[in-house]
């Protein structure tokens, strides 16, 4: 997809002149989208809208990932809206497939139980690898060796709004780790047994909790049990430094013992959440209000002074999701 003879650092050549300043302080970053060949035309809308909205400004490259080989038809239709540079690239095979440690006639008893209670994905083996990928296999792939922070997006989503500064630098200069766009409750059917395992591994690693963690959005009473609040992360701006670290990686390692993923239905989700919340400090979590964002059925439309008026967004604030029965906003905001 690029020029050959461009530089796609060269922030002279992407994004207009308005915006070289932007990108000539480019952070260590990319965008990712992990897809399926099938997602083909949903992938390349929410390419050229992050595009239009954000990227062409600053010339961010894209990662795409996929547990089967991407085919040439996705290739070109997502590199023909994308302006920088575009890397393809196949997971390996431990790292998405259901690991020969579990017990598969446990885990399709569990998944013919939660077909009669009718959870959602609950009889599909795929979902819950691409949610143990999601939880704790993404940032080892190699085309992301080289990166530090990476923006989640997923196919058929929506940007409804200008997106004129950086987010990443935001998160660089402000010594964030996380950033999120909407939080909401967990299906308790999915996670039963994920607190009392989380809560296993605080009691023997007390020394991984944070002592300025974000305990009061997970937890109504003071840790006894958890109250489902997460971030939704089909949408993430995050460190993938966190991730990598000591202290995720023994809580993933953990957590993907006891079978989980495959005996239950964890999601990414809460697990990143839970992670976050319990081992990093709660101030390097930050709460993109001014990012105007779209995954069925849910919006987050900006709400806060002036943003919305300054992303000239198409959102309606009215109906944010952050104002709806099903939000976390409420125990985000009493934290603060
Ligand atoms: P939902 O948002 O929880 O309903 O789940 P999605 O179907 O949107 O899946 C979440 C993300 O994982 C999206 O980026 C999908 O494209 C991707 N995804 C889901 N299942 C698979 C799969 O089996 N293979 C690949 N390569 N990607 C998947
Ligand atoms: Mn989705």
């Amino acid at each position: 997809s690029q020029l050959p003879w461009a530089d796609p650092h060269d922030s002279a050549l992407f994004g207009d002149t308005h915006h070289a300043a932007n990108a000539t302080q480019r952070q260590n970053a990319t965008l990712l989208m992990l897809a399926r060949n099938s997602d083909t035309d949903n992938a390349v809308r929410s390419v050229r809208e992050l595009e239009d909205k954000f990227n062409k400004k600053f010339g961010y490259p894209w990662v795409f990932l996929n547990e089967e080989e991407f085919s040439e038809e996705f290739k070109r239709r997502v590199s023909n809206v994308i302006s920088g540079p575009v890397s393809f690239g196949q997971i390996p095979h431990d790292h998405w497939y259901q690991p020969d440690f579990i017990d598969e006639a446990k885990a399709s008893a569990a998944r013919e139980q939660m077909i009669k209670d009718n959870i959602i994905y609950g009889g599909s083996v795929s979902y819950r690898n691409m949610c143990r990928f999601n939880s704790g296999f993404f940032y080892r792939h190699e085309l992301l060796q080289k990166y530090k922070w990476y923006w989640r997006v997923e196919p058929d989503v929506h940007f409804h709004c200008d997106i004129d500064s950086d987010p990443f630098k935001f998160m660089e200069d402000n010594n964030k780790i996380y950033g999120f766009t909407i939080t909401m409750y967990e299906y308790h059917a999915t996670i039963p047994t994920m607190w009392d395992t989380v809560t296993r591994f605080t009691r023997e690693n007390p020394q991984y909790v944070h002592p300025n963690n974000a305990m009061a959005y997970i937890s109504d009473n003071g840790g006894e049990s958890y109250n489902l609040c997460h971030f939704w992360s089909n949408f993430e701006i995050a460190s993938m430094d966190f991730w990598r670290g000591e202290v995720y990686s023994k809580f993933f390692d953990y957590l993907d013992a006891t079978g989980g993923f495959y005996y239950e239905r964890w999601g990414d989700a809460p697990v990143h959440s839970l992670g976050v919340t319990l081992f990093a400090d709660k101030d390097q979590i930050h709460f993109f209000d001014d990012i105007g964002y779209e995954h069925n059925p849910y919006v987050h439309c900006p709400r806060q002074s002036g943003n919305w008026e300054k992303g000239k967004c198409a959102c309606n604030p009215e109906r944010s999701f952050d104002f709806d029965g099903y939000s976390c906003m409420r125990q985000w905001e009493r934290i603060w």
